[in-house]
């Protein structure tokens, strides 16, 4: 078959490979400990259920405004100034099925050959896929150990250019947890008004912050026309598979997008919405009561890491990953790189992470090795997979032993 040649620049969340060969595993009676899928453990709590059940039976099963239906829309802008301290109307959200369409649509919307883009890296894969699909150029910004994850300003200030069309930062952060601190945040605000370029903030995991306050880029001045924030049910309220997201932008660009939602999806799900309003509305104690939860698992899972010959794991101030340092430990077992490490845990010791490969291309001067875990597990899961880990990555023989198979 032929493709279309923009087809070759297209790249994938491996994740989701990894999520269907650990599925096989389980179909044939393996037992997995999986921390390699980003979404909540916890089920939608059930006001969010009941008020669906109820928008089906209302008939609220039927088309509706391709930018999502007005109450909804009205009722983000409230959630979100009220979260951000900004000034969004309806007329600046727009609705999508699940966060991700809005980078989707946003870099397809504003990039183009001869842009730039510069995106966190290690960072969400499809920010890199997007832009490679659009034929804009890449720009990395890398996100490093030494400054907890977030990225060092004099090196954004270096990458940044009148050509810089779009910048995407992403805090709290997959796959790091990492969070940008304020002032960087107060850097990158003053270098897009000099640079002219647009702000993509991911916050999808903005209810998701253990350690201080959630801080949106919105805050400073002038950057509400400067921002796009992507928000979404998914991580919050544990609605991964309702598919349940949204931007807060300009309008001039609300538009374009929603035009692009005309072109592609019509609308998102009615009752869906109808349910999302009530998340944002309603009683708040399933979403806090996993927010606590997932900051308990936290320090569970850095302690239990840091006990662990050849890791080191930082204590990441949000979202729901941990992303330990594994260089030692694979040079220990004489595997070459987190890749390998995340095939040995796998298959022979039946722990699913992901590897530093499914989080952007690595930069040719990375000389360390990190893998990432989605603590979305239970306490007992957790315990589990860090023995099995341990044990795992005590036995050098058989760890050498099994590498020599692979090659
Ligand atoms: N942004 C980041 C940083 C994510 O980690 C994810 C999901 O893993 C998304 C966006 C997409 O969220 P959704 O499932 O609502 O499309």
């Amino acid at each position: 078959m032929k493709f279309a040649e923009r087809m070759s620049h297209l790249g994938t969340e491996t994740a989701f490979e990894v999520l269907a060969v650990v599925n096989r595993l389980k179909a044939e009676g393996r037992d997995i400990t999986s921390f390699s899928i980003g979404e909540p453990d916890f089920e939608t709590p059930e006001n969010i259920r009941e008020a669906a059940k109820k928008a089906i039976d209302d008939e609220f099963t039927h088309y509706c405004p391709s930018a999502g239906m007005m109450d909804f829309r009205e009722s983000i802008a409230t959630y979100v100034n009220g979260t951000r301290g900004t000034g969004y109307g309806p007329e600046n959200i727009v609705v999508t099925p699940g966060a991700k369409p809005i980078m989707f649509y946003v870099i397809l919307a504003l990039a183009e050959s001869g842009d730039e883009v510069v995106y966190p890296n290690p960072g969400f894969p499809i920010y890199e896929s997007m832009i490679d699909f659009v034929g804009a150029t890449a720009v990395p910004l890398p996100l490093e150990e030494k400054h907890a994850f977030s990225f060092d300003v004099e090196k954004l200030e270096a990458l940044v250019s009148d050509r810089t069309q779009l910048l995407i930062i992403n805090s709290p952060q997959n796959p790091t947890g990492g969070v940008v601190p304020r002032e960087s945040l107060e850097r990158v605000a003053e270098l897009s008004e000099k640079h002219d370029f647009m702000v993509l903030s991911d916050e999808i995991y903005s209810r998701l912050v253990h350690d201080g306050e959630f801080q949106s880029i919105t805050r400073f001045p002038g950057m509400q026309d400067r921002t796009i924030i992507l928000d979404g049910h998914s991580k919050t309220y544990a609605m991964t598979g309702w598919r349940l997201g949204y931007g807060c932008m300009p309008e001039e660009l609300a538009n374009a997008i929603a035009k692009l939602m005309t072109n592609s999806n019509s609308c998102t799900a009615a009752f869906t919405q109808v349910a999302g309003k009530e998340a944002l509305e309603g009683d708040q104690s399933g979403a806090d009561m996993m927010s606590k939860t997932f900051h308990e698992r936290r320090d569970i899972i850095v302690d239990g890491l840091n006990a662990i010959d050849g890791i080191t794991c930082l204590s990441p101030a949000g979202a729901f990953y941990v992303w330990p340092n594994v260089t030692e430990v694979c040079a220990k077992l004489g595997l070459p790189d987190s890749k390998a490490l995340q095939n040995y845990l796998l298959f022979e010791a039946g722990v699913a992470v992901l590897g530093r490969q499914c989080f952007g291309r690595r930069a040719e001067d990375e000389d360390q090795e990190y893998i990432r875990f989605s603590y979305a597990a239970s306490t007992e899961v957790i315990q589990e997979g860090l023995r099995r880990i341990e044990e795992a990555t005590a036995d050098v023989e058989r760890a050498r032993a099994w590498w020599a198979t692979q090659t």
